[in-house]
């Protein structure tokens, strides 16, 4: 068998090689360290954590990043088995011991007879005789493979920087006081005329909010950020307040074209105005909030806006260096470069955010890529799982790939990304708030645990 070749050997590359080479598949793992460096990395290691150590939630009945861990565990991730080897106390968190977990993954790899490590930079195309490559080279991939897969896209079809606007749980949203309606009550192509959610403010709410924004404690950016010109077009909410106390009622928070059905009598003094982000309308962004706030501050300012008072956020804003694609535009739903069907995406560069999450599309793409090879069907996860729910994030599920790439932005594995359930009925007792959100999402989970094992099961039968 020819090999597949991986490009990166971060948390989504080690994974994809690792489960390539385990369906009896060879590989060549390329990675550029130590001959060349990010501006993050600091060793040669494989899956090295360049920030925190933590693998976020292990509780995989009420969080969607402890069901990934245990979807991938059911998966045979090298990830999680060398994470789980190497943890450290940390509460419900699995956090690991970043050199040993390293030392871990690096070495199963080295040992792994069907996998060649190789140094040195990928700086193009790769060569057309590599005829399965797997590109996983993260946020921060060398500048010479991100100009050349710019070259098989387009100009907007590649981000440099994450500006990400902060995105809200509807169902955690005060209808007494918010409303749906479009600006002008436009439907553009597929709208209703009220696809947005409106959240109005009075001059008092809107100065106090502006003060709060401006005495913000703020994220530092690094110093390799600095320089890049991520300001065109996405200015952070607070500095557009620097510039003027009435700036963001001109921008962002315009209150014109909108009447408030609460309250039809007076008008707005501003508005903020949420946008659909997924398909299933579970969750809402914030138009135009991208910031550098600190994310607890965000939270306690951003819960002073009028029906968001009790706001669950599946993420918050920030704004920092994050090379990605227009995945829904670019990928097909096996993630393979619609443009050039050879090369097949993995990890962050896909608009997943996160180690685990980048680890868990590494375990697709390898899966994808080992069962082509082996000229098997590759069956997708379902969308009920967590990975499925996040194979269908970054691939547009049943969007258009046009509607899906339009506001597509990185994000984490949530409960919001998977199709609503039921919540199961307790005899004799009526769940309300906390109560019924967790039973929610532990019914989620179960769903999804029956149904990744039903699709292992499937798999294995085919094989
Ligand atoms: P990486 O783990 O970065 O792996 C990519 C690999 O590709 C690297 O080893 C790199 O050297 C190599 N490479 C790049 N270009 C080439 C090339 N041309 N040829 C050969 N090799 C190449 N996520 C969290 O969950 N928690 C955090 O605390 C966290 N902190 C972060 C801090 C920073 C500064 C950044 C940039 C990101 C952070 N992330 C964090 C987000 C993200 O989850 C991690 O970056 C994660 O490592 C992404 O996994 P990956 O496999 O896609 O990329």
């Amino acid at each position: 068998l020819f090999p597949i070749h991986v490009i990166g050997a971060g948390l989504a590359g080690s994974e994809a090689a690792w489960q390539v080479a385990e369906t009896g598949v060879p590989v060549v793992l390329h990675e550029m360290r130590p001959l060349r460096m990010t501006e993050a990395h600091l060793t040669e290691g494989c899956a090295e954590l360049v920030c925190s150590n933590s693998f976020r939630s292990d509780d995989a009945e009420t969080n969607a990043v402890g069901l990934l861990h245990a979807e991938m565990r059911r998966c045979a991730s090298l990830i999680m088995s060398s994470g789980d080897a190497h943890k450290v106390p940390a509460g419900g968190a699995l956090a690991v011991d970043r050199v040993g977990f390293s030392d871990a993954v690096t070495d199963a790899l080295t040992r792994h007879p069907l996998i060649e490590i190789r140094r040195g930079e990928v700086d193009g195309i790769p060569p057309g005789d590599w005829d399965s490559v797997i590109v996983a080279t993260g946020p921060l991939t060398s500048q010479a493979l991100s100009e050349a897969v710019r070259g098989l896209t387009d100009e907007d079809s590649l981000a440099f920087f994450d500006a990400i606007a902060p995105i809200v749980y509807k169902e955690t949203i005060d209808f007494s006081k918010a409303w749906f309606q479009s600006r002008y009550d436009k439907a553009g192509p597929g709208g209703t005329g009220a696809d947005y959610i409106n959240c109005p403010m009075n001059k008092e709410q809107y100065d106090a909010f502006v003060d709060a924004l401006l005495g913000g404690e703020k994220a530092e950016f690094r110093d390799w950020e600095k320089d890049t010109p991520y300001f065109d077009g996405c200015l952070p909410i607070e500095v557009m307040a620097e510039r003027g106390r009435e700036t963001l009622r001109h921008g962002p928070m315009k209150p014109v074209g909108l009447t408030n059905p609460h309250d039809p009598e007076v008008k707005s003094y501003a508005i903020v105005q949420l946008r659909q982000d997924n398909a299933l309308g579970t969750l809402y962004n914030m138009v135009g909030f991208q910031t550098k706030l600190k994310y607890g501050v965000q939270a306690e300012i951003f819960r002073t806006i009028p029906g968001l008072e009790n706001a669950e956020f599946a993420r918050l804003g920030g704004l920092h260096r994050n090379t990605f694609l227009n995945s829904p535009r670019l990928l097909d739903g096996s993630l393979r470069l619609k443009a050039m069907p050879r090369l097949r995406f993995a990890g962050q560069i896909t608009g997943v955010e996160g180690y685990v999450e980048s680890a868990a599309i590494g375990l697709l793409a390898g899966r994808f890529a080992a069962a082509e090879r082996l000229g098997l069907n590759s069956v997708p996860p379902p969308e009920t799982t967590a990975l499925g729910a996040l194979l269908r994030h970054i691939t547009g599920g049943h969007l258009s790939a046009d509607d899906a790439g339009r506001s597509f932005q990185p994000m984490n594995v949530n409960f919001g990304l998977f199709p609503p359930i039921e919540v199961p009925k307790v005899p004799g007792k009526r769940l309300r708030g906390k109560e019924k959100t967790r039973a929610r999402k532990a019914a989620m989970s179960a769903r999804a645990l029956a149904d990744i094992d039903g699709w292992l099961g499937r798999r294995q039968a085919a094989e």
